[in-house]
């Protein structure tokens, strides 16, 4: 998640003074100057830097009976061995007995590694707390999913993400159902280049329906009332299990209302570490309040503590 580069750079041109050359390095210089605005920006979408704020938070939700996703997030340069203990740290962390938890990973940052990943999943399994993919951008979903097919079958409980904004998805929803995984459903900061953009809700509710009574557990992972509201309705129609998944830092209320009302549990997303953006700044001529948002973000600094407390405070899952 966030507005962030992969690790082979943005640019990766050869000639640095044909117009393409000059392109990118517009773009890189751009990408300076933004890199450390988002980075002051995003601090309030993370609990903190260290493990040790996200598992504050996170016993402060599960206290108020949500479910919790720990989630690491680490700087691009951060090598895949690293990356990996800092999965292998956040399973240590988590509580014995709170069996709810699962750890979110992202495949990218650990090269694919099926070796690395494995000692993650079996550390995980081991615990009893599954292991669940976060999605990027378009080129990373097929080498993610080649991973987990390998991780199958036998592996601890694991989960992997579908972007509703990707016409691909309806294809990969009918794949990743048959592996018996824990689906959890986004509309997706990544567009799919050169395809046409899809309404990002419309698409979460064709793969919410083609999951629908197919899957073994889905969530629906928005803060769109709407979307939560259609979504889990679709899904608890067809009996398949279903929970609502958030994201520490955005607002809460009126989709926990949503799930109160048609009795659905609640997930809280807590990520720490390297602070990353939750929206996509390229987006706001098509929508204009993600600069309002950013404004925000950069002028009045909420605390994690203060967040939390909000959230709990606001009204507890079903
Ligand atoms: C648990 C979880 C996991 C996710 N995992 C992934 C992933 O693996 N890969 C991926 O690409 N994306 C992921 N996302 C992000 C997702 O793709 C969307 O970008 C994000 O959730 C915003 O979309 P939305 O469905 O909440 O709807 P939106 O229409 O964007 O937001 C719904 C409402 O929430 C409010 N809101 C949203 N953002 C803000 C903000 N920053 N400040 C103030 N108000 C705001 C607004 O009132 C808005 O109307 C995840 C989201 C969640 C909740």
């Amino acid at each position: 998640m966030g507005d962030r580069k992969s690790k082979a750079g943005v640019s990766g041109s050869s000639d640095r003074r044909s117009p393409e050359g000059m392109k990118a390095r517009l773009r890189d210089a751009l990408w300076t100057v933004w890199m450390p605005v988002a980075h002051i920006a995003a601090k309030g979408y993370v609990a903190g830097p260290h493990l040790t704020d996200a598992l504050r938070v996170s016993e402060m939700l599960a206290r108020r009976e949500f479910g919790v996703t720990l989630c690491p997030w680490n700087s691009p340069d951060t090598p895949a061995e690293q990356v990996a203990e800092t999965y292998h740290a956040a399973l240590r962390g988590v509580p014995s007995g709170a069996l709810d938890w699962y750890l979110s990973i992202k495949a990218p940052e650990i090269d694919y590694s099926l070796q690395l990943t494995q000692t993650v999943v079996a550390a995980a399994g081991q615990l009893g707390i599954g292991v669940h993919f976060d999605s990027h951008g378009p080129e990373t979903a097929d080498p993610t999913f080649d991973l987990v097919e390998r991780l199958l079958p036998g592996a601890s409980p694991l989960g992997c993400t579908l972007p509703g904004r990707w016409e691909r998805s309806l294809r990969d929803a009918e794949r990743v159902r048959e592996w018996g995984v824990r689906v959890r459903v986004v509309k997706g900061q990544w567009r799919e280049p050169g395809r046409r953009e899809r309404d990002p809700r419309l698409g979460c509710l064709e793969v919410i329906e083609c999951l629908a009574g197919n899957a073994q557990r889905v969530a629906v992972a928005s803060h769109d009332p709407v979307l939560v509201r259609d979504g889990l309705t679709r899904l608890l129609k067809a009996g398949t299990p279903c929970e609502l998944e958030l994201l520490f830092g955005l607002p809460m209320v009126p989709v926990l209302n949503v799930a109160r009302e048609l009795g659905v549990g609640v997930r809280v997303y807590v990520p720490y570490g390297h602070a990353w953006l939750p929206y996509c700044f390229t987006q706001m001529a098509r929508n204009p309040r993600i600069l309002w948002w950013l404004i925000r973000d950069m002028t009045f600094r909420r605390s994690a503590r203060a967040l939390a407390a909000g959230m709990g405070a606001a009204s507890g899952p079903a």
